[in-house]
């Protein structure tokens, strides 16, 4: 079985539509394939007649941004309720701190020489509710102020660089409790990833999984190298909890391939039957 639980499509800054997603799923033999846009559900209507187009089985899925003392931190959530009201109010404030930000954003490129408008943004996003930092990236690449959207994370975006600008994230405690109250099942996204590492330490991540029933992490993800994965299997193991692997998929906006790192059957498994268990409350 071939089981990749971390993608992204156009509904939030991924660069291949559902239906291209999916196709890519199906044609290079993945068997399961969750889809985890940022702060939305709103691929979901799409991945689901997509997948089911492709006979490629479908996880839903969704990304949360959230923080932890100021650094920003991503939890994946599985299997939830998407009508849970408290969930969605959250994603809403959060999407709608990610527009916010974008005029100060702005304000900074242009004092660094680079100008791009927010319409100029906004038709990168196109219909995506969750607009980010890669449509900004776009935007660049579009003016020609870059050649990439790494070129625009390394010299502008990133979040040591001369252009960010923070935007609203709730408490990662409260995002897995969130998570849970909409009977999903909360898993960390790349915790040694290149924002979260400093603060997501060994006891802190034991912290979660035993105050706040983290169900797991991701451990095999392109930002972590092998001595890291090796440390988080480990880690996972001794906690009891779910250790992943994932692409986290953007299309042409990052480099990783679909399908470049997998999760075990038997994870995926356990993942399922913590879904069916809070589906049976
Ligand atoms: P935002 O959601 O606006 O905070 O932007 C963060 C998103 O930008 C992440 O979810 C990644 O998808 C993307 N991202 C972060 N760093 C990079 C990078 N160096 N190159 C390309 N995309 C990145
Ligand atoms: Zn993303
Ligand atoms: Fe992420
Ligand atoms: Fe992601």
């Amino acid at each position: 079985m071939r089981i990749d639980l971390h993608s992204h499509t156009t509904v939030s800054d991924g660069t291949d539509t559902p239906a291209e997603l999916l196709a890519l799923a199906r044609s290079i033999g993945l068997d399961v394939l969750a889809v985890t846009d940022h702060d939305t559900f709103e691929h979901l209507p799409h991945v689901r007649a997509a997948a089911a187009r492709e006979g490629v089985e479908l996880l839903e899925g969704m990304e949360l941004s959230c923080e932890l003392e100021g650094h920003s931190i991503h939890l994946l959530a599985y299997g939830m309720d998407t009508e849970d009201p408290t969930l969605l109010a959250e994603m809403a404030r959060i999407r709608a701190g990610r527009a916010d930000r974008l005029p100060r954003m702005l304000a900074k490129l242009a004092e660094l020489g680079v100008p791009v408008s927010a319409a100029e943004v906004l038709a990168q996003a196109g219909t995506a509710p969750s607009i980010g930092r890669p449509h900004v990236a776009d935007a660049l690449v579009a003016r020609g102020h870059v050649a990439s959207r790494t070129e625009a994370f390394q010299r502008f975006l990133a979040d040591d660089g001369p252009a960010y600008v923070a935007r609203y994230n709730p408490d990662i405690r409260t995002g897995i409790d969130l998570v849970h109250g909409a009977g999903g099942v909360a898993v960390l996204a790349h915790p040694w990833g290149r924002t979260s590492s400093t603060v997501l330490t060994e006891s802190v991540l034991a912290e979660l999984v035993h105050q706040h029933g983290l169900d797991g992490f991701e451990v095999d993800h392109e930002e972590h190298s092998l001595e890291q994965r090796a440390r988080l299997r480990t880690l996972a193991t001794a906690l009891g909890v779910l250790g992943t692997g994932s692409s986290d998929y953007h299309g042409t906006g990052k480099p990783q391939q679909l399908g470049c790192n997998l999760t075990h059957p038997e994870v995926y498994a356990e993942l399922c039957r913590r879904i069916a268990v809070t589906d049976g409350e």
